[in-house]
């Protein structure tokens, strides 16, 4: 357990059970035994790889984060409320979305969207009194007139303006017509602050978003030339996501508090401080400002938020503004697991071949080492074979050594390595030297999956997504091994672990039993973004879901299935795309591809039979068997 860092980034809702497989237990819903339920979803038919959802998680997330802000609210007498908007883009699934949207009565929660498509998405929800809808992002007229529509369709809208000409876009639209309702509007200011970890540069003086100080004022000015400062009700910032600091945060609030201070003498109706994201996950469980985590709990986060507003409120006599927090990755990172299973071992050991007349001396040499060697001549043997392996494939390289014998060389090589570990195991002091070596040692487990579906951050930017084997735990694993997919792409690689040994980018796994043993991994906190960042690299498209649904939660999304997998378990399967989505999504037309074959295999008489071929047509495309 604690090789894989679980006792710490995932104590909360992951559990060893007595067979050694992983449970999942999120709040509200039954345990899951993950390794049980692979081997379900296989007896059905169901290939790796899935992505199995919890949201509860998520409920629990957003309730976390209420409860936080409720106490920091408490303990401060803080005058003000908070309310909470969901992201669209942090995941825009439709599982998760009906999950946030059914939720939102129950935690005062609102949506955010920052394009046309998310504000469709989010104007078709019922609107909720008191609860907001926030629009983000760059808006051309069609995007405000949708703004305007959902206002008119009974939401509560604030359009954030980005740009100084996104407030003439504003006005011209107010007045186009007689709207029967009209929604507020709001700054996003670029504050001085930056945040920290890899989105810092979303804030700071060169980030791309937001407006100074001369433009927030030229904004006001405008809006109150056009007699419409009353209008102005929210001011917005956003410093990046994943900020790791917490003392970024806290520098960061008090710089937009006191701005909105300022400007709340200028525009009275302003009341709204819209703290934007950026709350870090700690999917690495090391609670510190490495990018892959962050140094303070959620609780923290509104402790700090709320104490600084009331400090840059106090300054000027402020009216005490809403906090609103548009934080995503925080609220459904956890929700979701992708799990692969292991397809091949690359590097296992071949038999070597028998000793023979014309073997080389050096081969030989290599022989009589794997024999002799024990406990009191390990250090020395150990350089010897180094020193006999190297030599083998230079000999090779000149055309002096035969390809069996470079064979016999790896082979031997192999298994002196294996002797060695086994002995240095057993030694109280073991030689660092050796143990060094044996630690980069290791052997590639290709995985059935793609990095660039399935975790396509762990890719482009490192990002560690806390991975481990879902059975064996207890039993000590024996394999440094490293992680590959099954793209033709050398960079389709894991490298970034959740062990508590971060520069090493191996994940300690167990030696398949038999050939065919099932063994499973899961790859953690796969909720966030990850969904819409996704790209079909080599045509590997979207994953199967399974989603964990409650006996009351009767969503149901198209085209996907409810079972029963165990006892007093409900899931809701969707498929995956098959590799005529993926043909089509590409532009081709699959049913002249599939006359194409026919004519061709008619012609030239093949062994093609349609119905295989159809069949094909509509599999999975990861790997079957
Ligand atoms: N709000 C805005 C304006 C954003 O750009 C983002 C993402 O970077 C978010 C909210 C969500 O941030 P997070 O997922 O870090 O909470």
């Amino acid at each position: 357990f604690k090789r894989y860092g679980i006792n710490r980034w995932g104590s909360a809702f992951i559990r060893a059970s007595n067979e050694g497989h992983l449970v999942f237990a999120a709040p509200n819903s039954p345990a899951v035994d993950l390794y049980a339920l692979s081997q379900e979803l296989a007896r059905r038919g169901i290939r790796t790889p899935y992505v199995v959802r919890f949201p509860t998680m998520i409920e629990n997330q957003m309730g976390t984060l209420k409860d936080g802000f409720a106490k920091a609210i408490a303990d401060n007498s803080y005058q003000g409320k908070h309310i909470g908007v969901y992201p669209l883009k942090v995941n825009q699934r439709r599982s998760v979305v009906d999950t946030v949207v059914k939720a939102r009565e129950k935690f005062n929660y609102g949506l955010e969207a920052g394009s046309k498509p998310e504000l469709l998405l989010a104007m078709a929800q019922p609107p909720l009194k008191g609860s907001l809808l926030v629009c983000n992002g760059y808006k051309d007229r069609e995007f405000m007139r949708m703004a305007f529509h959902a206002a008119e369709l009974g939401h509560h809208v604030i359009i954030v303006l980005e740009s100084t000409r996104e407030v003439r876009r504003y006005l011209d639209v107010y007045q186009e017509q007689d709207w029967t309702a009209k929604p507020e509007v709001g700054m996003r200011a670029k504050l001085y602050s930056r945040g920290s970890g890899r989105w810092q540069s979303s804030g700071g003086e060169s980030s791309k978003f937001g407006l100074t100080t001369n433009e927030l004022l030229a904004v006001v000015r405008e809006l109150t030339n056009a007699g419409m400062v009353e209008q102005l009700s929210l001011l917005h910032f956003h410093i990046g996501s994943q900020i790791t600091q917490i003392k970024r945060i806290k520098t960061a609030v008090r710089e937009g508090a006191r701005i909105y201070a300022e400007l709340q003498q200028l525009a009275p109706q302003l009341r709204y401080l819209d703290l934007g994201g950026g709350i870090g996950v700690d999917y690495d469980g090391s609670r510190t400002s490495y990018p892959s985590s962050a140094n303070y709990s959620l609780e923290e986060y509104a402790s700090q938020v709320v104490f600084e507003v009331i400090e840059a409120c106090r300054e000027v006599g402020a009216r005490q503004p809403t906090l609103l927090t548009e934080s995503g990755r925080v609220v459904v990172a956890n929700h979701a697991v992708t799990i692969a299973d292991l397809r091949e071992v690359q590097g296992e050991l071949m038999p070597v071949p028998e000793p023979s007349e014309e073997e080389h001396r050096l081969v030989h040499e290599l022989r009589s080492t794997l024999e002799s060697l024990n406990i009191k001549n390990v250090e020395e043997y150990f350089h010897d074979a180094i020193d006999y392996r190297d030599e083998c494939l230079q000999l090779f390289s000149r055309g002096y050594l035969s390809l069996q014998d470079r064979a016999s060389a790896e082979g031997l090589f192999g298994r002196i390595r294996n002797k060695v570990k086994q002995i240095v195991e057993s030694m109280p002091h073991p030689p660092e030297e050796i143990v060094d070596f044996l630690g980069k040692a290791h052997q590639k487990y290709l995985v059935n999956f793609s990095i660039f579906q399935s975790i396509p951050d762990a890719w482009s930017i490192d990002q560690v997504f806390p991975a481990a084997p879902l059975s064996r735990h207890g039993e000590k694993p024996t394999i440094n091994a490293q992680i590959v997919d099954i793209t033709c792409d050398s960079d389709g690689c894991v490298e970034t672990f959740a062990h508590p040994d971060e520069n090493m980018p191996y994940l300690p796994l167990h030696e398949r039993r038999t050939a065919d043993e099932k063994y499973y991994l899961g790859f953690f906190m796969t909720g966030a973004y990850q969904d819409s960042l996704a790209n079909v690299h080599n045509l590997f498209a979207r994953c199967h879901e399974v989603i964990l649904r409650n006996p009351d939660d009767d969503m149901v999304l198209p085209g996907s299935e409810r079972v029963e997998l165990g006892e007093n378990l409900t899931f809701e399967i969707k498929m995956g795309l098959t590799c005529e989505d993926v043909l089509s999504a590409m532009d081709f037309d699959v049913e002249r591809m599939i006359r194409w074959l026919r004519d061709r295999h008619l012609a030239v008489e093949t062994t093609l039979g349609e119905s295989w071929l159809l069949g094909v047509l509509q599999s999975y495309p990861y790997l079957s068997r």
